[in-house]
């Protein structure tokens, strides 16, 4: 993507007059976006062709720091090709700063730097993964209720070092406290210990989107696993790199990162319906 494919739309733009046009979203940095089409055309973003499923769906998701104009290509089955522009809205991130955390897992020795390589190389591959399923598609629930103590997009300072931004959502919850599928999904990957996110879960929505849950204490599923939305997959805990027991909650579009509070109710809403409900 990036500058490349910008240079690429811009000659097309030239090429297809009239085809180009911005359509007004709420679109954001973070965001997913749904589309539909002829199920006959194909949908290409940068130099990736990206699913479209029979009944035209296709989806694609904005990074954290995304440029704020976003390209597609449609290319109809007689090979016309059709440029799209979506306008993103710029974020803004918050700083956060986590203090105590253990020597070890600031500045991992030449053995867990083997672990860790080897422990990302297996994420990156589940969140390679294309299925066909547009469980993405239905509204999500939040996995769990509580306090939101991190937030999507944070830039983040550990013992005072700036690190990496944090791209989940961050629910406190005492250990143990179970948590659900936020959609249907196929279990991708299941591991009770990485080095960085200790129990972690990835569920696949289908065409590229995946959820992550992190820190978790136990997996009550199994990679190949079939779930549906609220079935109960693994408990809060504070495993890995944390101050504290909390579920953090990630998406992706394939190595896009994506919010997750943008596909749920705000949790004050879902909290104040549960005291209703009570
Ligand atoms: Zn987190």
């Amino acid at each position: 993507m990036g500058v490349k494919w910008l240079s690429v739309g811009a000659l097309l733009l030239a090429f297809v007059a009239g085809a180009a046009v911005a359509e007004a979203t709420s679109l954001t940095q973070g965001s997913l976006y749904i589309g539909r089409t002829d199920s006959a055309n194909q949908v290409w973003v940068g130099k990736r062709r990206i699913r479209v499923s029979d009944n035209g769906t296709f989806v694609m998701g904005f990074d954290r720091d995304a440029p704020l104009q976003q390209h597609y290509r449609l290319v109809f089955p007689d090979g016309r090709e059709e440029l799209k522009t979506l306008e993103l809205a710029p974020r803004e991130y918050r700083i956060q700063r986590i203090e105590g955390i253990a020597k070890r897992i600031m500045q991992p020795n030449s053995e867990d730097l083997v672990r860790i390589r080897a422990e990302n190389a297996r994420v990156r591959s589940a969140r390679k993964q294309d299925l066909a399923h547009q469980f993405f598609a239905k509204p999500f629930i939040w996995p769990l209720t509580g306090p939101i103590s991190g937030v999507y997009g944070s830039q983040r300072f550990y013992n005072g070092e700036p690190r990496r931004p944090h791209y989940g959502v961050d629910v406190a919850a005492p250990t143990g406290t179970r948590v659900v599928a936020p959609a249907d999904a196929v279990i991708t990957f299941a591991e009770p210990d990485l080095f960085f996110s200790g129990g972690t879960l990835i569920m696949d929505h289908g065409h590229g989107v995946s959820s992550s849950f992190l820190h978790l204490s136990r997996l009550l599923v199994k990679a190949g696993e079939r779930v549906k939305q609220g079935q109960v997959v693994a408990e809060v805990g504070a495993t890995g790199r944390v101050t504290g027991p909390h579920l953090d909650w990630r998406m992706n579009w394939f190595e896009q990162r994506i919010d997750p509070t943008l596909l749920v109710p705000p949790m004050s809403e879902v909290i104040a319906q549960e005291r209703v409900e009570r």
